[in-house]
């Protein structure tokens, strides 16, 4: 019996695998997907384990522990540096902010190459040594390069790789440093790619078919089978970077959330989460959310007018070029048909929001991501803000690629602070006293705010947009007596206050601090939890600046109203 067949999308004839980048024999179309023999691992007695899962154990924490559903089919063929098994980790203080507390992020910038091509490059590179091929043709918007290009100095495979002009020099820099022949196409992505096309063909090089052929698709849907299995291990307690097997049911998240360009990612995916189904190890697929840059967003376009093919963007307007595909084709058909059978959506964001949800995500979590995975990171922000993600829903979110370094328009210029030390600093008697003033020199922080919140997530959520954004020095007391002790000891010039305090609340707060006279000047912003009650509202008009409720704002809405307020 086979491992597994090869399945014509357009026509449905099934063959037996024989070579790489081959087209149907039947019809002639481009796109096809392997078939596993799910016979073989029948559940046992009813019971969701089934013979697949008990085989898991043998392996490690790589994606190579799927293999049994990889189209290699000698071990000795794996070209690995331990991609996969990335961490799912919980979103915690971004989840404080937009008041959600099931987002997960799929980390995969911790890929040997730092995003989630390198699943593709590593099944895509074996299954090339498995069938003798010493030489490739790809093309790429960056991170595909990259990938491809490592992978194929460790395979000992010559890589020619074409890139729009447009990708920046940084990351070409680095797929030439694996040896690979790296050729800039002034044009668009759409255009760079039947460049490469014909010179494989003209060369009679082996063209990487990337989503039309079998081993991209194997390589992402391994991201499903990850998913599941870790978010299995979370909802049971367990430590989600121990491979689960089957000590516990897989599950899958109510929404998978990617920024796609070709959409290669959540067509794997969603791959892997139908042959999951097909082992009964979960009992459905996830709502897809996918978004696009919106001066290159075809595929939301066509969705939004209804569509069932794809509107080309001829020109993409945006500057985030790993979303820079302008002529999505068929994927867009494979994607429209997953959303009408699971639920789901497509939504642009423009790129000044990408990049500042990727400085939220980064102050807020500790995660850098490269522009393109900010995109999914924005829109995420969007669906939750417009209730098309309700608070009780599983959230995935593909953390797809990291970034160096951080492009000049997210930070500017000015992101050093300046230290000058002169010559007599360092050499005259005044020396130290003259570090001393040019270590102050750094620290311009002029504002004293107090932080009166007891609970211990918000007060750090708060304190980290503070510690973020502002040059502000900050006090915190955890319950009201303690707060306003702060506050009659350091007159700070501005208070954030909880109202639902123990003891001494914010209302009674609020009342002493205005009949203080040394104290009644100071503003106060009021974070609530609550609604207020109409009485509630009168106690505190004209006595605070401003009131926000938790779970719904943003950093920079807090900071706006905190500029206002500091005098
Ligand atoms: C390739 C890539 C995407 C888009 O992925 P597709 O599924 O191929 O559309 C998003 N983010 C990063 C970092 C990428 O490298
Ligand atoms: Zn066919």
């Amino acid at each position: 019996m086979e491992k597994f067949l090869i399945a014509c999308r357009a026509c449905g004839a099934q063959q037996p695998y024989t070579k790489p980048g081959a087209t149907c024999p039947e019809c002639g179309a481009g796109w096809l997907d392997a078939l596993y023999d799910f016979g073989r691992f029948q559940p046992q007695n009813g019971h969701i384990h089934t013979t697949w899962v008990h085989s898991l154990k043998k392996y490690g924490a790589s994606l190579w522990r799927y293999r049994d559903l990889l189209p290699i089919h000698d071990d000795r063929n794996i070209i690995t540096m331990g991609e996969g098994w990335t961490p799912l980790l919980p979103a915690q203080n971004l989840g404080l902010m937009l008041g959600h507390n099931h987002i997960y992020i799929k980390d995969e910038r911790q890929g040997p190459t730092g995003s989630f091509k390198d699943r593709q490059a590593a099944i895509a590179i074996s299954v090339m040594k498995e069938a003798g091929i010493t030489e490739a043709v790809v093309s790429s918007t960056g991170n595909v390069a990259i990938a491809y290009a490592a992978y194929c100095a460790r395979a000992g495979i010559k890589v020619w790789v074409f890139v729009p002009s447009s990708v920046p020099v940084e990351k070409m820099r680095e797929v030439a440093l694996y040896g690979a022949e790296v050729i800039k196409v002034a044009g668009t992505y759409d255009l760079t790619k039947q460049v490469a096309a014909e010179f494989a063909a003209s060369k009679n090089i082996f063209l990487d078919r990337g989503i039309k052929g079998i081993a991209a698709k194997e390589g992402m849907k391994t991201i499903a089978f990850e998913i599941a299995e870790q978010l299995g291990m979370i909802q049971a307690g367990a430590d989600p970077m121990l491979p689960n097997g089957d000590q516990h049911p897989w599950q899958t998240p109510d929404w998978y959330l990617q920024s796609v360009s070709g959409g290669l990612g959540p067509v794997g995916v969603m791959k892997g989460f139908a042959e999951l189904q097909q082992l009964g190890l979960v009992q459905k697929a996830p709502k897809l959310a996918l978004f696009q840059p919106s001066g290159c967003a075809p595929m939301v376009n066509s969705f939004h007018k209804g569509l069932t093919k794809a509107e080309d963007v001829a020109d993409p307007m945006t500057d985030i070029i790993t979303l820079a595909t302008g002529q999505p084709g068929e994927v867009y058909e494979v994607l429209y048909d997953l959303i009408q059978r699971h639920g789901g959506t497509f939504a642009a964001v423009t790129d000044s929001e990408a990049f500042r949800a990727l400085r939220v995500v980064a102050e807020m979590d500790g995660i850098s991501v490269e522009p393109a995975t900010a995109v999914a990171f924005a829109g995420l922000f969007k669906l939750i803000h417009s209730g098309v993600i309700a608070p009780n829903e599983v959230v995935v979110v593909n953390c797809s690629g990291h970034t160096f370094p951080v492009e000049k328009q997210i930070i500017g210029e000015h992101f050093t602070r300046d230290m000058t030390v002169t010559d007599e600093d360092i050499t005259g008697r005044q020396r130290s006293e003259g570090l001393l003033t040019a270590l102050e020199e750094l620290d311009s922080r002029v504002h004293r705010i107090a932080i009166i919140e007891d609970n211990p997530d918000s007060a750090r959520l708060i304190r980290r947009i503070l510690q973020a954004q502002g040059d502000f020095l900050i006090d915190e007391a955890h319950d009201g007596k303690t707060g306003l002790q702060l506050i009659q000891q350091h007159a700070p010039n501005l208070i954030i206050l909880d109202l639902m305090m123990p003891g001494l609340d914010g209302f009674d707060i609020v009342e002493a601090v205005k009949r203080d006279r040394r104290l009644s000047h100071i503003p106060i912003i009021v974070i609530t939890a609550k609604e207020l009650s109409a009485i509630e509202s009168k106690r505190l008009s004209g006595k605070i600046e401003a009131l926000l409720q938790k779970g719904t704002f943003m950093d920079s809405d807090l900071l706006s109203d905190i500029r206002q307020a500091l005098p």
